[in-house]
């Protein structure tokens, strides 16, 4: 498995990192926590360390199944988990929270749930527009400094905030929707982890199962699954896309021999300094890992798999569906005044 530095931390990684947002089960129609176990298990197994989660995901489900599948026979020493802070939720709505006093609290629940006392990778989930960064920032290099964290990330910052941020705690890792399809941070993100030498963590790998090759148009979601949704699995723009993966899936075939999956997997890797997290709520989903390594793209390809896109994604749409509100509910903000 390739490994990566994350920043200039100190701290390496495997390049496939598993996402667990689906194994919490919320906005993904439900889980199994047995199968979720042995899903992170076969993670481990085939050579992936690096276990990302949220306290959100699920409302604190999917950190309690990571560490209840970390918990035996070691497997806890040989991961990087990778958490996020700065989410709250209320009555099943979540909503961004940064504040020092929140962050103190969540990082104790963090640790209570996934059964150990230090995360290797703890990222501020989504900027909060109602903190100053300087304050979240601070909070984060006191956590870093105590040894409760080993490395600061953040997640969905602009290179702006990122700026800020870095003005006052070491910042080694960014989190942020990259795929085939969400190319977004091209334009801002990725340059700018490029030059202050931060690891891009590119969640969404597999564009929330569209890139594994699996989907056709009848295809159907069951309860609260995003897909049902997120505007590009509606209507002609889910045919554009299907039709994308069908021409990308001949292309895989024909030139490389392997799965639209792992062209998918391989583009984001081959991209710069970046981690795929790849959610799996299955073991076997994670079958195809072996076809990712011992190859690469040349640009005859990528210039094939971009012309592909135009000719058939014609109306794109941007991951910016998934994005919490930006302004604390007023209950939030009044007890943000009181000790939390
Ligand atoms: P993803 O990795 O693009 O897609 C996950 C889905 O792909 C799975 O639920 C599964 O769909 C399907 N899949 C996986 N392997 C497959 C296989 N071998 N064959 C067929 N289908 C397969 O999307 P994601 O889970 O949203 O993103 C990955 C991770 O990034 C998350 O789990 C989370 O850790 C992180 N993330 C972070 C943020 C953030 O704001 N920081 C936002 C989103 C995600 P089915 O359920 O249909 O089986």
């Amino acid at each position: 498995m390739e490994q990566i530095q994350l920043g200039s931390s100190g701290v390496t990684t495997s390049r496939i990192g598993l996402g667990t947002w689906a194994i919490g089960g919320w906005m993904w129609g439900g889980t199994d926590e047995q199968e979720s176990i042995a899903t992170i298990r076969a993670a481990v197994e085939r050579g992936v360390t690096l276990i990302d989660t949220a306290p959100v995901y699920g409302f604190g489900r999917s950190e309690e199944i990571v560490g209840k599948a970390l918990a035996a026979d070691g497997l806890r020493a040989r991961v990087q988990i990778a958490t996020k802070v700065g989410i709250n939720w209320r009555d099943g709505k979540p909503y961004r929270d940064a504040r020092p006093a929140r962050i103190r609290k969540e990082i104790e629940d963090s640790l209570r749930r996934l059964r150990t006392d230090f995360i290797d990778l703890y990222q501020v989930h989504w900027p909060d527009l109602e903190t100053p960064i300087a304050e979240t920032a601070g909070i984060l290099e006191e956590l870093r400094r105590e040894g409760k964290i080993r490395v600061i990330g953040v997640s969905n910052f602009s290179p702006a905030q990122m700026s800020s941020f870095q003005a006052v705690a070491k910042l080694d890792a960014v989190q942020s929707p990259y795929n085939l399809f969400e190319r977004e941070i091209e334009a801002d993100v990725l340059p700018y982890a490029r030059s202050a030498g931060l690891t891009v963590l590119s969640y969404g790998a597999l564009c929330r199962g569209l890139l594994s090759g699996r989907m056709t148009p009848t295809t159907t979601f069951e309860g609260d699954d995003l897909r049902n949704v997120d505007p590009k699995f509606q209507g002609t723009r889910f045919r554009e896309y299907l039709d994308a993966v069908e021409e990308l899936k001949a292309l895989a075939h024909r030139r490389f021999d392997h799965s639209v999956l792992a062209l998918a997997v391989r583009w984001v890797l081959d991209q710069g300094p970046t981690i795929a997290l790849w959610g799996a709520r299955h073991p076997g989903q994670l079958d195809p890992i072996e076809q990712i390594e011992g190859w690469h793209l040349d640009q005859s390809a990528r210039d094939e798999i971009d012309a592909i896109l135009k000719r058939c994604v014609v109306h794109p749409a941007s991951p910016e569906f998934m994005a919490p509100p930006d302004v604390r509910p007023p209950e939030a903000q009044l007890s943000g005044r009181q000790p939390v």
